[in-house]
């Protein structure tokens, strides 16, 4: 496993040609000339998430209760005691006097029948920090409720409805196969975790099942899947489910073992020469498939992860790019990873309780959207998602979503900068390092403009995101409180942030990172869920040679003294030492993860 970086060489400001994709801005908006259709009712949820002395966080979710939205909704309301807006996400915040006005990102100008959108902003307060009263959408005050008037031809008489949802995606599947249900908990894992000291905080969270080699669909006692095959861990699935309190549950498999796999990096190069295309259809995908199908597994909900890095790794790593690596160029030519991934999402998008999410890398490695092609991750990667379509007999209903930052460590959101920022005059999107002209400072903001890009790649419209939240939570003695009062941008951005990576290409074993979010159902719009897919504390890749026979290799980035490569800025690794193979037990880096915790263990 290697999500990996590209960095695009620096340029002038004067030189750049930017498709912004980001949706940030906390700067005054002047709005004229809105398009948006009116809205007859709506609810708001406002809540402070946190508040401090002078301070606040909060989130506005807010419900469109009306007609469908399309061309840009307008959000607004009034604080009465004087608080002032600092710094707004997911929209763009403009304040005048008292009044704050929110207008939809520049992404998601639509507002279905019953969908939610959730800004949030950090601001400021003086004396007292009351809730607004009155919130209007489009310039109807939103009272939780919509009355339509409507004459039935047959009886003449005045009927008052409510408008609610309906299930964007019909069929067998849910929308959302994670609300309303439990998740897996891998009793390998769970084990490995309470045997640790303080392990009991964390050892009941679910987390992905690996099937990353042929020999794992039967068990074969490895460290990572233990004696437990397929069916064994959908036989302990099944009596899980039965148990559970909705009698629906979630089991999160991960299909990870293409020909030429991880062409980027070695610590997780597989056993699948580039060319056995052939031996992973039947010898891996067909046997899961037909696993997968039993009739006995029919009422748990499948969630398929599929093929971590792999097609991100053709967009960035290959010729003529300097991240290019020549098993890549290998892997583009031959068209494996494609023909590979859509044969497995065909495949398993056969069986109608699996759930497919296919890998999309994470927005260290593919937030950067331009018109040049050189230097565009973002709207690159999106085709090469799209190249799927059709090939393998792949429809768009094979497809239920995707998942970014698989065992990766970048933060959900930054709390205190934004790569808008402008700091002594200068943009921290050009002046910081950190940032590199990347769209986005967090999954979140990426993940749902990736989403928006896919849908306009030909993906069905409701499709949903996983976030792996596993190892991003950058917690501990480290993390910022505050904004830094630096002048000085890129001071400032290193000040603020909570990754507390020396770059964002560095994956293997991060020292300082820290366990997540924890699993849980639809936590943002359009995110189905946040997820451990990487069991916390398995390794990333050893930090020097091992010999084995599960195909690993060793790759530098795991080693602490290394000083990087292209993928990573010529950087050191940041890896934590003494790292067994990837996939292995690693207790140093559990103990350290649970440390870090953010939100902190209790
Ligand atoms: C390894 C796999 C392992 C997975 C989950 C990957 O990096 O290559 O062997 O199952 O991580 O820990």
């Amino acid at each position: 496993m290697s999500p990996r970086t590209f960095l695009r060489s620096r340029r002038t400001a004067g030189a750049m040609a930017m498709v912004s994709v980001g949706a940030l801005s906390a700067a005054a908006v002047v709005f004229g000339g809105a398009t948006a259709n009116a809205a007859p009712g709506c609810k708001v949820d406002y809540t402070i998430t946190s508040q401090w002395q002078g301070g606040f966080g909060a989130s506005v979710t807010v419900t469109n209760l009306g007609d469908a939205i399309s061309g840009g909704w307008t959000l607004d309301w009034d604080f009465a005691a004087g608080q002032t807006v600092q710094q707004g996400w997911n929209g763009r915040f403009s304040q005048s006097g008292t009044k704050v006005t929110v207008q939809n990102p520049e992404w998601a100008a639509t507002l279905g029948s019953g969908a939610t959108a959730t800004p949030g902003f950090n601001g400021s307060w003086n004396g007292s920090n009351p809730k607004p009263t009155q919130f209007r959408l489009n310039g109807t005050v939103c009272t939780g409720t919509v009355t339509t008037t409507t004459t039935t031809t047959t009886t003449t008489t005045t009927t008052t409805t409510t408008t609610t949802s309906g299930n964007p995606n019909p069929g067998t599947r849910a929308d959302n196969p994670y609300v309303g249900a439990g998740v897996y908990v891998n009793p390998q894992w769970s084990r490995q975790a309470a045997a640790e000291p303080g392990g009991s905080r964390v050892a009941n969270q679910p987390t992905g099942v690996w099937m990353d080699r042929i020999s794992a669909i039967d068990g074969n006692g490895s460290p990572t899947t233990g004696s437990m095959g397929l069916a064994d861990h959908l036989n302990e699935a099944e009596r899980q489910r039965a148990a559970s309190p909705t009698g629906e549950l979630v089991f999160q498999v991960v299909i990870y073992n293409l020909p030429g796999r991880d062409c980027a990096a070695l610590a997780s190069n597989g056993e699948l020469k580039p060319d056995e295309l052939p031996r992973y259809k039947a010898e891996y995908i067909d046997k899961i498939a037909g696993i997968l199908a039993r009739p006995e597994y029919a009422r748990l909900r499948i969630v398929a992860v599929i093929e971590i890095d792999s097609l991100p790794n053709l967009v960035t790593n290959v010729t003529p790019r300097a991240t290019a690596t020549p098993n890549c160029d290998v892997m583009k030519q031959n068209q494996n990873y494609q023909n590979g991934v859509a044969y497995a999402v065909s495949k398993l998008g056969d069986i109608p309780n699996v759930y497919n999410y296919l890998d999309s890398g994470h927005h260290g490695w593919i937030g950067w959207g331009d018109t040049v092609p050189e230097y565009d991750n973002f709207f690159a990667s999106a085709k090469m998602m799209a190249s799927i379509l059709g090939r393998e007999g792949v429809t768009k209903s094979d497809v239920h979503g995707f998942i970014t930052n698989t065992a990766n460590y970048s933060a959900l959101e930054e709390p205190f900068w934004t790569v808008d920022d402008v700091v002594g005059g200068q943009q921290v999107k050009q002046a910081s390092k950190w940032v590199d002209w990347n769209d986005f400072n967090g999954e979140l903001g990426f993940a749902t403009a990736f989403r928006a890009e896919l849908v306009k790649q030909g993906f069905d419209s409701g499709i949903g995101m996983l976030i792996d939240t596993s190892r991003n939570g950058w917690g501990g003695a480290n993390r910022p409180t505050a904004k830094s009062t630096s002048t000085d941008a890129a001071k400032y951005v290193d000040e603020s942030r909570i990754d507390r990576r020396f770059q964002k290409g560095n994956w293997c074993n991060q020292s300082g990172a820290g366990l997540g979010e924890r699993p849980k159902a639809a936590p943002k719009p359009n995110i189905d869920a946040y997820v451990w897919i990487k069991p916390p504390g398995e390794s990333d890749g050893s930090s020097t040679a091992i010999p084995n026979d599960e195909g690993k290799g060793f790759d530098r980035m795991c080693d602490p003294t290394y000083t990087g490569n292209p993928r990573n800025g010529y950087n050191l690794s940041g890896a934590l030492p003494n790292a067994p193979l990837s996939g292995h037990w690693f207790s140093a880096q559990f103990q350290e993860l649970m440390r870090n915790a953010y939100p902190p263990l209790s």
